[in-house]
């Protein structure tokens, strides 16, 4: 029997040298010269602020943020903002990096960005993440906009925090910008199915597969890791598609029942505030043995590298779906190929979000609204489209789906840098 390795006895992976090994790899598969490469594997733009929140109680926090653009050579940066306490530097680095490749994949208009605020935002009242999120905008404020960088939600932040920042920047410039930020509310600017739209392209996504290795998506088994947007999302679609989600987790806990969870059930439940620790439907079990069930599917939807060498050997699925960004490190990615484990990156998987944040700016941009069925049906397009050049390429290069998408998002990439020429 395989032996998973306990999380305490060794390091997670740096999700940057994941990133750059990832980036390298393709680079040397498609003979990338060297100054091209230093181009491609460097962020061309790193903020880090530190600034101060007046909390309830009168007292002074000084909080570190991040917003960092890797790349915009195919048109402005894009990218979500993370809260939580483990943001560091690398991982909004390794993020931004990410979302280069993913809207290249995609082929939208766009180049990568991320930024991130060290802050367990459950900690905080709605009083001070207000202030909070309000005051890294303006710290951010210079270097973002429709045109440059274009912030979106991610881990700890939603369409609250983003009419904030919409309503922050419009502020500062005396009339309203609502293309500045994308997962707005409706009222705002938001497009009908943004917030869906992450866990949409996961369902989108897992057919597509399903439907490649002859998986009947109908009575599949599934499990899924974090239960957030991406990860609650995913599931009530997949039941919907007629998939038994078998097990869910959040932070603190997962919960299994090996005939069928009731995913609706655990979205009321989560949404009324309550922690899957106290929810009664099912046996509790911890995030790492949710990882190794036997499912047919496994859906990773809360943070990196959470599959790794230590655990990869006793993955069980027959087909992983990368909801998260970065869940598998490079390591695991190789063991699960040798067990013959059909993983769907992230850049591909995980894009259902940035795609209608797309459709979010262009809506923006225009002041003219669709409907969501319009939305959805755009979103399925786009990314079926994506898996399926993706697919073509690994069977034509004889290369893995993530190694695929790497390369025709690094090449779409280098192209563009090479057509632009290097100024001046
Ligand atoms: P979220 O904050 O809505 O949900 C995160 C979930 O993960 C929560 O259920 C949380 O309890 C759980 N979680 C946190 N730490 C965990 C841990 N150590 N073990 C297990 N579960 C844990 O965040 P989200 O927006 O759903 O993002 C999840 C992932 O998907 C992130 O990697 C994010 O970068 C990625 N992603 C999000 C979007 C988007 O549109 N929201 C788009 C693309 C990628």
């Amino acid at each position: 029997m395989t032996q998973v390795t306990a999380g305490a006895e060794r390091q997670p992976d740096n999700p940057y040298e994941m990133a750059l090994a990832q980036f390298d790899a393709v680079a040397d598969r498609l003979g990338l010269d060297d100054g091209l490469c230093q181009v491609l594997r460097t962020c061309k733009r790193e903020l880090i602020v530190r600034f101060p929140v007046k909390m309830d109680d009168g007292s002074i926090r000084v909080f570190t943020g991040y917003r960092i653009c890797h790349n915009e050579t195919r048109g402005p940066a894009k990218g979500g903002l993370r809260f939580n306490l483990a943001v560091s530097l690398d991982e909004v680095r390794a993020l931004a990096m990410w979302m280069t490749w993913k809207c290249a994949v995609a082929n939208l208009p766009y180049g990568g960005a991320k930024g991130g605020v060290e802050v367990d935002p459950r900690t905080l009242s709605e009083g001070e993440l207000e202030r909070l999120t309000r005051r890294y905008t303006t710290e951010i404020s210079r270097f973002i906009g429709p045109e440059r960088d274009i912030p979106a939600p991610d881990m700890g932040t939603d369409a609250r925090a983003m009419a904030w920042i919409m309503d922050t920047y419009s502020m500062h410039h005396g009339y309203s910008v609502p293309g500045v930020v994308t997962g707005k509310p409706v009222s705002v600017g938001g497009s009908s199915g943004r917030f869906e739209a992450t866990g949409r392209g996961v369902l989108f996504t897992t057919q597509e597969a399903c439907r490649h290795l002859g998986i009947p998506l109908e009575g599949a088994t599934v499990a899924v890791q974090g239960f957030g947007n991406v990860g609650g999302v995913a599931s009530r679609l997949l039941c919907q598609a007629g998939a038994r989600v078998v097990a869910v987790s959040d932070s603190r806990c997962g919960v299994h029942n090996a005939q069928a969870l009731d995913v609706d059930a655990i979205w009321d439940f989560k949404r009324a505030g309550g922690s899957l620790t106290d929810f009664p439907g099912g046996d509790r079990i911890t995030n790492e043995e949710l990882l190794t069930l036997p499912v047919d599917i496994l859906i990773p939807a809360a943070l990196e590298a959470q599959i790794h060498d230590g655990n990869a050997a006793a993955v069980r699925a027959r087909l992983l779906v990368e909801g998260a960004n970065g869940p598998v490190t490079p390591k695991a990615d190789l063991i699960l190929s040798e067990k013959g484990v059909f993983v769907v990156p992230d850049i591909v998987s995980n894009a259902g979000g940035v795609i209608v944040s797309y459709f979010e700016w262009v809506q923006d941009l225009q002041s003219f609204f669709w409907e969501e069925s319009e939305v959805n049906q755009r979103l399925h397009q786009l990314i079926v489209r994506s898996f399926q050049e993706v697919l073509a390429c690994a069977e034509r290069e004889k290369v893995r789906l993530r190694e695929a998408a790497y390369m025709l998002g690094v090449s779409r990439v280098a192209e563009a840098v090479r057509v632009r020429g290097i100024y001046p």
